[in-house]
């Protein structure tokens, strides 16, 4: 998958300066797009994800640091990149976590991260697809979770946010189905839902495992795995990089809608 099929492509990865986001720009940048690279992190973290962007190929890469719980500067960030190069591919990655019960879960944590996991997936797509439908070609992939699928205790603006992505992924799919043809690649949106992979996100539920059973990082990993998912394999950040490349080709042109699980086996139970 090393050829440079998205060279002329623009894209705006957010959340990509650590974890999943930053294996799927890299991914996207050696296939020859233009990447947008947006995420949190201290100045040495941003200037390192994007130098790892460039050398694994960008034609050009920028960072841009809208804070995506606030929706003011989500607009900012879209009208400054549609200035630079407008979108044709759109990975809607960041996100946070929380877990505690619902009794306990503060309000303005559920506000938050609602905020970050859902609106502005909402804001960057109804930003940034019109002008893909003009052209004929389109990417939305949202990055979900089996959590969009499923739901555990302890994770409830987790859950609802996610299973309000694939929800609105659907509408957004339903809504550019005809744009485009098989020749200019069409507009599609869809969802990946990865179980669980190695990121600093699940540093706190790993922690807290190996904890639990008394043992080290390896021993909460494999608690982990044991609880949720039949594969008893994490998935890495560059897996779920190959599948957003593969629905970026113009094969992948009627593929939309979908809700895809990468959850080695999780929500097959
Ligand atoms: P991560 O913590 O490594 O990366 C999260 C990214 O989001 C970072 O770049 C961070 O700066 C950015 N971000 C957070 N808040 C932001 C804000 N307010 N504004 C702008 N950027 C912000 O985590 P990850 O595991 O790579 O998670 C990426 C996505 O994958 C998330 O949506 C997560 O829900 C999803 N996911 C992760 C797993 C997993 O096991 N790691 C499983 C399923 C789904």
């Amino acid at each position: 998958m090393s050829d440079r099929f998205l060279a002329g492509r623009t894209a705006l990865v957010t959340g990509s300066t650590s974890g999943i986001g930053l294996g799927i720009a890299q991914a996207l940048a050696a296939a020859g797009a233009r990447v947008a690279v947006n995420g949190l992190g201290s100045a040495d973290q941003i200037a390192q994800a994007l130098a790892s962007v460039q050398a694994a190929g960008a034609p050009e890469a920028r960072h841009f640091g809208a804070d995506l719980a606030d929706a003011a500067a989500v607009e900012t960030m879209m009208a400054q990149i549609a200035a630079w190069s407008p979108p044709d591919i759109l990975v809607n990655c960041a996100g946070v976590q929380h877990a505690a019960p619902i009794a306990d879960m503060p309000a303005a944590t559920w506000d938050k991260l609602i905020a970050i996991n859902l609106s502005a997936a909402f804001h960057t797509l109804r930003l940034a697809m019109p002008g893909m439908g003009a052209r004929g070609y389109g990417r939305v992939v949202n990055i979900a979770s089996v959590h969009g699928l499923v739901a555990s205790v302890n994770k409830s603006p987790y859950v609802a946010s996610k299973f309000g992505l694939i929800g609105l992924s659907k509408v957004a799919a339903l809504e550019y189905a005809t744009a485009g043809s098989r020749e200019s690649g069409g507009v599609t949106v869809n969802c990946i839902c990865p179980g669980w992979v190695e990121t600093a996100l699940i540093e706190p539920q790993i922690a807290a495992k190996a904890e639990g059973v008394g043992g080290d990082r390896d021993a909460g990993v494999r608690e982990l795995l044991r609880e949720k998912q039949p594969s008893q394999r994490m998935s890495l950040p560059a897996e779920i990089a190959s599948l957003v490349l593969w629905l970026c080709r113009n094969e992948a042109h009627n593929l939309t809608g979908a809700a895809i699980p990468v959850d080695g086996g999780w929500t097959a139970q």
